[in-house]
């Protein structure tokens, strides 16, 4: 199934070019708050079929003439791998914006994760607005976002699909500077608008398997970076574990699995468009940030 929220916190299955709103499966107290995609989430396993057979007669509209909003506007944690494909570690290695913090490209297995603001989320079509802040670049990272659906607490890696809800096409925009006097990394991938998400979430009982699936992503319709999960340094299923047994991993956090190689700085002006197989596109204009 692909999920989405739209309008005023609806929630909406997609198919095809249309969108069907079966927010009513929700309790009502949650309607018209963005929290009611996580209560939809938590309570997957009694609400499924409800879903399933109130879709039928939903009301429906054509996917152009709604606005589709952050899939999970208020994920509780996000939380996300650092430097987790081998060759995008060989290219910032040389970059002149290589960090100098000694952890800094030691993969998840070593450093385990890092932590983005949640309010950094944003939605499918939403501006990625950049901070007047000279000196500075802001670097694409398209990424494979997994979304928590049950409780995970100590999960050992062969029991972690059983609490994974869905997957998301996620961007992981971050701020980079060059030599020593480098800002925390929370902060530099946490300015608002920084994690573009969606335009769905797409179930996991419609990925065969999360470690074989490709993401790209353009800027100005120019091939930018293009990967599969297959070659992530450390794979989903041991990242979900490590994080459980760092902290309860709850409906609708979202764990970002890191970046492949060919990142590049964005300005505004440009447009950055971003799909991973089978979960749709973010196109997202890039603007400089009024205050
Ligand atoms: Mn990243």
């Amino acid at each position: 199934m692909r999920i989405a929220l739209f309008d005023n916190y609806r929630i909406g299955i997609i198919n095809g070019t249309t969108i069907r709103d079966v927010t009513n499966v929700v309790d009502k107290r949650w309607h018209g708050t963005p929290y009611v995609i996580n209560e939809l989430i938590a309570h997957w396993d009694e609400l499924k079929s409800a879903v399933e057979a109130y879709v039928r007669t939903a009301d429906e509209y054509p996917l152009a003439e709604v606005r589709l909003l952050p899939p999970i506007p208020r994920p509780g944690q996000l939380l996300a791998a650092p430097a987790n494909y081998h060759a995008h570690v060989a290219e910032m290695t040389t970059s002149r914006y290589a960090p100098t913090s000694p952890q800094a490209l030691q993969s998840p297995r070593e450093v385990g994760f890092f932590v983005k603001a949640s309010g950094s989320v944003s939605g499918p079509a939403d501006p990625i607005e950049l901070p007047p802040m000279p000196g500075r670049a802001f670097h694409h990272e398209v990424e494979l976002g997994v979304v928590i659906g049950k409780t995970a607490r100590g999960v050992s890696r062969e029991r972690v699909r059983d609490h994974i809800f869905g997957y998301l096409c996620l961007l992981d925009i971050t701020l980079r500077t060059e030599g020593k006097r480098q800002e925390e990394r929370t902060m530099r991938k946490s300015f608002e608008s920084f994690t573009p998400i969606g335009p769905f979430i797409l179930t996991a009982d419609e990925v065969a398997d999360h470690a074989s699936i490709g993401l790209k992503l353009w800027v100005n319709d120019e091939l930018r970076q293009e990967a599969n999960t297959r070659n992530l340094s450390v794979g989903i299923d041991e990242l979900i574990e490590q994080a459980s047994h760092v902290v309860t991993l709850q409906p609708g956090d979202i764990y970002a699995t890191g970046t492949p190689e060919g990142v590049g700085p964005i300005e505004a002006g440009d447009v950055v468009r971003a799909e991973v197989d089978g979960m749709g596109e973010l196109l997202l204009p890039v603007v400089e940030r009024k205050w």
